[in-house]
């Protein structure tokens, strides 16, 4: 089957200097692809990329059949969600407002939201556990509550892919690991792909199944878990000592820090 996102070849600058060079990337549909990579090499800057965002001077996007660059905004935001890591308010919404603006997309101009799109909030609110959280002001949530809101707000477009920018960063562990169990369901019951930025190593091995590992805006190293999360790998990206062993639940690689 052909991949819902392709990347080909894509070659990306925001200035002099290359930020991105030869990126080639599929995401296959209900795939979670994970991506991992020190700060500044470039995770973001490919997100965007996904997400029509940013135009790469080099190479081209392919989405569910069509180059990026054809779409119109609103066109791609019917088929791609993204939960970036700037997410601020100006004003005190409530979490079903902020939900039922995934639904933008879907309206005609002037048109105002119908029951149809109150019920896909509501449905997505409950897909991320987060019904009781719906007249809640945006602004009074916890780290946990306002991802799990985002997530919603990015499954209430009913995209065929939803790209997270480090979801599960200032969340305590028993957070980090819903974040990533409401990913899995989401994918395995909805079909939806996910590509999941973060430095959360571990959890990328124990839920992807494959993954890209960037240096320097370049992929260097990409497949399984086992294949990309090596000691060798991890200390040359990362220049830090470490010492890969096996999750002994999951029997993924774990990292240990040495
Ligand atoms: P990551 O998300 O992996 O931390 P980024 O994609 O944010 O990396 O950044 C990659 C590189 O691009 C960094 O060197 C960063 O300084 C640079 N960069 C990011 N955003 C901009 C921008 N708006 N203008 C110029 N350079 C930028
Ligand atoms: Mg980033």
């Amino acid at each position: 089957m052909e991949p819902v996102l392709t990347l080909k070849h894509i070659g990306f600058r925001y200035e002099l200097a290359w930020v991105l060079r030869s990126i080639d990337i599929q995401v296959h549909a209900g795939e979670i692809l994970g991506i991992l990579g020190p700060n500044g090499s470039g995770k973001s800057t490919l997100l965007n990329i996904m997400d029509g965002v940013l135009t790469p001077q080099e190479g081209e996007v392919r989405l569910n059949g069509h180059n990026l660059h054809d779409l119109n905004r609103s066109a791609i935001a019917k088929k791609v969600a993204m939960v970036s890591q700037e997410n601020h308010f100006r004003f005190s919404f409530s979490t079903l407002e902020v939900v039922l603006m995934g639904r933008f997309p879907h309206l005609g101009r002037l048109q105002f939201e119908g029951k149809k799109d109150l019920d896909i909030a509501r449905d997505a609110l409950s897909a991320t556990h987060a019904e009781d959280l719906a007249q809640r002001s945006i602004h009074e949530l916890s780290g946990g509550e306002r991802q799990r809101v985002l997530l919603a707000r990015a499954l209430a477009q009913e995209p065929l892919v939803i790209l997270l920018d480090e979801p599960t960063s200032f969340l305590d562990l028993k957070f980090k690991r819903e974040i990533f169990r409401l990913i899995a369901a989401l994918s395995e019951e909805r079909g939806v792909s996910v590509v999941v930025v973060s430095h959360d190593i571990d959890l990328l091995s124990q839920y992807c199944r494959h993954l890209v590992m960037l240096k320097q805006g370049s992929i260097f190293a990409e497949g399984k878990p086992e294949e990309v999360i090596t000691t060798s790998n991890i200390e040359t990206v990362y220049e830090c000592p470490v010492m890969v062993d096996q999750n002994p639940v999951s029997g993924k690689p774990r990292i240990n820090v040495v």
